[in-house]
């Protein structure tokens, strides 16, 4: 019997297709990795969201694709695993970083939930720079002690869960990331969730807001606590909060978190 080769995410590799999960950062190419992009190049076909996609068409222009809008990450990712049985080379494309609120963890559990398939596709993670890392770098340095990062998306979370979080982060004096913050149908969620951490905190404390970090139509804005709700007009899918510790400060335009280096 042929010995059974495993990859390093435990799949067999059955000389069949493949699934590369790929971040592919924030959006602006230049973020793109090398190994982000060999993924996309070599791929024999490209399944994503409509919007992440297109800020990678110059590197997968006449590629065959398989797109959907927002909300069908099942079928999606079901149609990438499919591709890969029938041969293909697949690229799934998540913004960002695929593992975080991203498509890696569809794709391994559809995979391992496919009695049939048995191992026999090649699944790989490619990592990507995620949006709170270059939001936090076109900031300042607002990451530089322990960090929480929350979605307030209850779609797949209950936000009695998500309002726990937010609480015990605010508790804990972690600097606070909130992805999702709202979108048209949800808006009460930010506005509940800086009520919470304003319990917690002094209204002074540093918030910044990027949109479209690091791509076309960046955007952000260095306020407080105290202030942040004037700017919420201006909060969709598209941005991302970071809300400072206790510590937390400004200076020349930059949020910053000292780690506790004494400086003269
Ligand atoms: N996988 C991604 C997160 C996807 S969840 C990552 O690693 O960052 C989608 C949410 O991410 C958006 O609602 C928004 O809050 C945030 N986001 C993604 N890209 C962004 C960008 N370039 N600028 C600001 N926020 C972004």
């Amino acid at each position: 019997m042929a010995e059974e080769k495993k990859d390093r995410t435990g799949n067999c590799s059955g000389g069949k297709g493949s699934v590369s999960v790929v971040g592919i950062g924030p959006g602006g190419l230049e973020h793109l990795t090398d190994r982000a992009k060999a993924a996309l190049t070599g791929a024999d076909c490209i399944v994503g969201y409509t919007r992440y996609v297109d800020l990678i068409k110059p590197i997968v222009e006449g590629k065959e694709l398989f797109s959907t809008g927002m909300t069908h990450e099942v079928q999606r990712c079901g149609a990438a695993i499919e591709f890969a049985r029938l041969g293909k080379k697949v690229a799934v494309v998540s913004s960002g970083d695929s593992g975080i609120y991203g498509m890696a963890g569809l794709i391994l559990q559809l995979a391992y939930a496919d009695k049939e398939l048995n191992g026999g596709i090649h699944i790989e993670v490619i990592p990507g720079i995620p949006a709170f890392v270059s939001a936090a770098s076109i900031l300042g340095a607002p990451l530089m002690h322990d960090f929480a990062s929350i979605s307030l998306s209850d779609l797949l979370t209950d936000w009695e869960k998500i309002e726990e979080r937010v609480e015990a982060a605010a508790k804990a004096d972690f600097v606070t990331i909130l992805y999702n913050p709202k979108s048209t149908k949800r808006i009460e969620g930010l506005t509940k969730a800086i009520g919470i951490i304003s319990r917690y905190r002094e209204n002074t404390t540093p918030v910044g807001l990027v949109r479209n970090a690091s791509r076309q139509g960046e955007e952000a804005i260095i306020t407080t606590l105290g202030e942040v709700e004037k700017y919420f007009d201006n909060v969709d899918m598209l941005t991302i909060l970071i809300i400072g510790n206790s510590a937390t400060f400004t200076d020349c335009g930059h949020m910053i978190t000292p780690r506790g280096y004494k400086v003269v």
